[in-house]
């Protein structure tokens, strides 16, 4: 019934997660509530290591922080990309191993690096300007092995993908301008302490054209070629995360396998030209998780207005992705999940914001207050983009396997809006 989301049904008009009726998971722990299905995330996983058997993927951890998503990624082989010291000690909370992290970003601190260093996990390095802060660091520091880096590389290419997640254009915040990469690299060669072993680049997000992959493949080779006629040795070439998923019925995304055949041939091809036998890394986020997960929401109030208003329990505090990207998340009705549609709503959440709207001119089966909708594919970028504005604490998430749902975060009460805050002593006097 859902397309090749096997992990979700339709049973006597409730829908499914593998054997838990999503309806009476609701009932019983209260709404909102993200659901995730163990089934459905290692069966992506999978899905990628056999369409690229010798690459490593790095799982990138911004796109779902959740302590057992990333354990079960971990279990299946992933390793890691984190982007702060938070995301760090997350996935060494996990169990990935050192060897599989890399340790990203665009604006790192002293401590950032010091916290790196320490961890003993591969750096991307993402100007000229930060290597030099890199390399005081390190002298600094004086460890008993070399830091090994990664540049981070701006290859140029036009994603076709929402301007807010395009991150490989010239004009993008991202990497080194593919001119100045060799003669960094080289530079880093010299430095004492480092040791650049690869490049790194990340064009996009929600990519749904394998063409664009191919570019950059091409360009990162190019890339390549400059390093190595510099002297410099490639060991390493990661591509990046970005694969798109079918958030909408009518726009399909490539599967690893379409990737892995716009890609592999031309890093084959190209690393024989030029003598190297680099390891592929990959760091795919969304493709990974953002279809094992739903969000749940329930349904207090159906107003008819100009339009018909939707108002549920969760609103961007909880998905940010409608109002931040204007996307699209499918809607399935738990409780009335065979039921056709009957008229159109516009879905809107509690926040105190006109834009708090999470789906517009939604055909759906008549509503009413009680009823729990199913936001579909919220894995990614979902709960890692919720927040507590409004006063609203953040939701539970639950781990589905058969027919076992287990609590991984339970949901925060008030007290995480009091948790860490304190009024100066000073300000005690007696309110009258
Ligand atoms: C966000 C990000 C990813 C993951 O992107 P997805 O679109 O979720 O696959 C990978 N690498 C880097 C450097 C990122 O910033």
């Amino acid at each position: 019934m859902f397309g090749p989301k096997s992990h979700l049904t339709s049973r006597n008009n409730h829908l499914f997660m593998e054997d838990v009726d999503c309806f009476l998971l609701a009932r019983q722990l209260g709404t909102p509530l993200y659901v995730t299905s163990e089934k459905r995330l290692r069966q992506n996983i999978r899905a990628y290591h056999q369409a690229f058997p010798k690459a490593d993927k790095y799982f990138a951890v911004k796109a779902n922080g959740n302590l057992t998503i990333l354990r079960i990624a971990a279990q299946e082989g992933m390793g890691a990309d984190v982007f702060s010291a938070g995301e760090l000690s997350i996935a060494r909370n996990v169990g990935i191993p050192q060897d599989m992290i890399l340790y990203n970003g665009n604006s790192k601190s002293e401590k950032d690096h010091e916290m790196a260093l320490q961890a003993g996990v591969r750096m991307s390095v993402d100007s000229r300007e930060e290597l030099e802060h890199l390399a005081g660091t390190v002298q600094r520091l004086d460890q008993d092995h070399e830091a090994e880096i990664l540049f981070r590389v701006n290859p140029d290419v036009s994603p076709k993908t929402h301007p807010k997640i395009a991150t490989g254009l010239r004009s993008s915040k991202f990497g080194i301008p593919a001119e100045q990469v060799a003669e960094t690299y080289k530079r880093a060669m010299d430095l004492p302490g480092i040791l650049p072993v690869g490049l790194h680049c990340h064009i996009g997000s929600q990519i749904l054209d394998t063409a664009p992959f191919a570019e950059a493949a091409g360009k990162m080779m190019d890339i390549a070629a400059a390093v190595v006629g510099a002297g410099g040795e490639i060991k390493r070439i990661d591509l990046g995360g970005g694969l798109g998923i079918q958030y909408h019925p009518d726009t399909p995304a490539p599967s690893p396998a379409d990737l892995a055949k716009a890609v592999l041939p031309i890093f084959g091809d190209r690393c024989r030209d030029l003598g190297i036998s680099p390891k592929l890394i990959l760091e795919p986020g969304r493709s990974i998780v953002a279809d094992t997960t739903i969000m749940l929401s329930g349904v207090n109030v159906v107003k008819r207005a100009h339009v018909n208003f939707v108002a549920e329990d969760a609103g961007f505090n909880v998905l940010a992705r409608p109002m931040l990207y204007d996307s699209y998340h499918h809607i399935i009705v738990a409780n009335k999940s065979d039921e056709p549609a009957a008229e159109p709503y516009t879905v809107v959440g509690p926040i105190c914001e006109t834009g708090d709207i999470l789906a517009k001119d939604r055909q759906l089966p008549k509503l009413e207050r009680g009823d729990v909708l199913a936001f579909l594919d919220a894995g990614g970028y979902g709960f890692s983009m919720a927040s507590q504005y409004n006063g609203q604490p953040r939701p539970a998430e639950i781990l589905v396997s058969g027919d076992k749902a287990d609590v991984t975060r339970r949901a925060e009460d008030a007290s995480a809006l009091l948790a860490g805050q304190k009024i100066p002593e000073r300000l005690y006097w007696q309110i009258e």
